[in-house]
């Protein structure tokens, strides 16, 4: 596995809608080992292909399922474990009505923050890496990570969309993706 490069903001590999992927091959394994290695590195929750300057419909999220941030930490608590989902062809659907503004970052707009409204529920579906259909309901912050990356695919970035974007603290840090 490597660890590829996280494009930012002004490179126009980000601005490109993505490629739906055809066949699954050792090339597109390989893509998929190295987003995973490459997130946990930055480190982030999640990562869609275009970020490491491949023009394909690919994420990867690594996330507590329906975790919500909101939520102080309970002490006596072990924290929920990450899981990883690794999404070809992604595609959102039976959005809620409702939409919950809150703070998210990108890897590739680092250093900065913005508050972006988005479906508080949605579902997700599309391959696995073995090319098998998946579907899963996602709530949360999970619900907004899959908004990000699926953003990625069409070239927007959050930036787009927030209501406001700041630059952060020296020390400030966030879950980025
Ligand atoms: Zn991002």
């Amino acid at each position: 596995m490597t660890v590829r490069e996280i494009l930012t903001a002004a490179h126009p590999a980000l601005r490109k809608k993505a490629r739906r992927v055809g066949d699954l091959t050792p090339a597109l394994d390989k893509l998929i080992d190295d987003m995973i290695e490459t997130m946990r590195e930055a480190p982030g929750v999640g990562l869609a292909a275009p970020q490491v300057g491949v023009s394909q419909r690919v994420i990867v999220v690594e996330y507590a399922e329906n975790e919500e941030q909101e939520q102080p930490a309970e002490v006596d608590q072990p924290p929920a474990p990450r899981k990883l989902f690794v999404v070809i062809n992604p595609e959102l659907v039976r959005p809620s009505v409702a939409m919950v503004t809150a703070t998210e970052g990108c890897l590739s707009v680092p250093g900065y923050a913005g508050e972006v409204e988005r479906f508080a529920e949605v579902s997700v579906k599309g391959l696995n890496r073995r090319g098998s259909p998946i579907r899963l309901r996602a709530r949360g912050w999970l619900a907004r990570i899959f908004q990000h990356e699926v953003d990625h695919l069409d070239g927007v970035l959050y930036t787009d969309r927030a209501q406001r974007v700041w630059a952060l603290e020296k020390e400030e840090t966030l879950d980025n993706v």
